[in-house]
């Protein structure tokens, strides 16, 4: 009798026994062994499908890029169009320049320069999920980094240059593919530099990292430890050119609206009372400048790097109720999924949807809450659906108002109100 070498089980235990030379797996084993491949290869971001980068991104004219960006992203029209602009010229711009060279093919032809971007907005209002599109659409490597965790070299923590590692790491080490790349810069705004900062010491996490965050955007060669952390003279450096890598940052800058207040407040002054008005209190980000991003603690250098400045919109409850049933995997629609592999359908009454939108806006974590209130909803009927369903043939689970206010309120989320 012949065994699966793997677990053990006899050939008339499983459908089929492969042989090798000198041993044996059954059907079972190797469907397996074909999942932990896959999540090894998704865990390094290297999924099978994208570890060859083409030689240069297609270019993919504005209109194209925010009609993709719609597919996943709701609202932030003004956003996705600069960001779509700003991600096409981008890429016109390598396509015109020698690779890593910055330097024109075409002598006679004009220097485009780079334009990395800055997007300001609240909390969970689509930043991240924004570059992260746009880098799935290029199909060029992306990595999303925080900027937090750097200091300046010489310090405990990162070295900026940790950000080109990890570029590296997603496209399996193939340096050119990683010098088209975007790196998404988290949190930018909690390395500004403290305005009235009374410690006497070296500020470490402010404006050191920014001087160094300044090199790699502006474009310099940089040499880069390939596995991460920090620079040790025996360990082999490798050599990346961040002329052609696309810096996205990203910030919530809270309480930047009183600085663009006070300036706006300052400029109408002069043409009188009626053009005042006009200003748009409620959403004062409509107004932000480079000058109040450097207002911020940003130091000029760095802002001047990031030319293009979006701002995202706060989502409203209309908005909340499109994220959670539009995009092509938006979340009600995986948990329709979730359930329909159970043989339940899963049926979100509208006012449901309602009213989840509402609780989101009402804790305040924008788009962000609404995966952590649906868990709320949803995980006693996950846990055990036939209590939920009450008997229900066919198989239903209608989730109204009052079941979703139920569930809530008996959650641990009522507790994050205060926060
Ligand atoms: P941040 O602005 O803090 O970077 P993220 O992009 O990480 O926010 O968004 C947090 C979550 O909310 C993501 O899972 C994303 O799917 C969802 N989300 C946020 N904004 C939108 C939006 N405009 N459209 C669709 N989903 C969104």
């Amino acid at each position: 009798m012949q065994y699966c070498n793997f677990c053990g089980r006899s050939a008339d235990e499983v459908v089929m026994l492969i042989s090798g030379l000198e041993a044996h797996i059954c059907d079972d084993c190797v469907e397996k062994a074909r999942e932990i491949v896959e999540e090894q290869l998704d865990r390094a971001g290297n999924s099978k499908k994208n570890t060859r980068y083409g030689q240069s991104p297609r270019l993919i004219p504005p209109r194209e890029i925010k009609a993709f960006l719609d597919q996943y992203v709701i609202g932030q029209d003004e956003a996705k169009k600069v960001l779509a602009v700003a991600v096409y010229n981008h890429y016109k711009r390598i396509q015109q320049t020698e690779v890593g060279k910055g330097k024109p093919a075409d002598p006679d032809a004009v220097e485009i320069e780079k334009s990395n971007i800055l997007l300001v907005g609240p909390t969970g209002t689509g930043k991240t999920l924004l570059a992260k599109t746009i880098a799935r659409l290029l199909h060029v490597p992306f990595t999303i980094v925080d900027a937090t965790v750097f200091t300046e070299a010489g310090y405990v923590g990162e070295d900026v240059e940790s950000i080109l590692s990890r570029l590296l790491q997603v496209c399996d080490y193939d340096v050119s593919a990683a010098e088209r790349g975007i790196v998404y810069i988290d949190e930018i705004d909690k390395i500004a530099r403290k305005q009235d900062n009374p410690s006497i010491t070296r500020d470490v996490s402010g404006e050191g990292v920014q001087q160094a965050l300044l090199k790699m955007l502006e474009g310099a060669d940089v040499l880069v430890p390939p596995q991460g952390g920090r620079k040790h003279p025996e360990q082999k450096m490798v050599k990346v050119n961040t002329e052609n890598i696309l810096f996205i940052c990203g910030g919530a800058f809270d309480g930047i609206e009183k600085i663009i207040a006070r300036r706006v407040n300052t400029q109408v002054i002069g043409y009188g009372k009626a053009r005042t008005e006009h200003v748009d209190r409620d959403n004062l980000l409509r107004y932000l400048s480079a000058q109040d991003v450097k207002q911020y603690g940003l130091i000029p250098e760095l802002v001047g790097r990031l030319p293009v400045i979006v701002h995202l919109e706060p989502l409203d409850a209309d908005t909340l109720q499109k994220i959670l049933t539009q995009p092509r995997n938006a979340l009600l629609r995986q948990y329709k999924q979730l359930f329909a592999l159970e043989g339940i359908e899963l049926d979100i009454t509208p006012d449901a949807i309602q009213y989840i939108a509402e609780k989101a806006i009402e804790y305040k974590l924008g788009a962000r809450g609404l995966r952590s209130l649906c868990e709320a909803i949803l995980t006693d009927a996950m846990f055990d659906p036939e209590k939920e369903l009450k008997g229900a043939r066919p198989k239903k689970l209608v989730v109204d108002r009052q079941y979703a206010a139920e569930k809530i309120s008996r959650s641990g989320l009522n507790s994050q109100r205060a926060a």
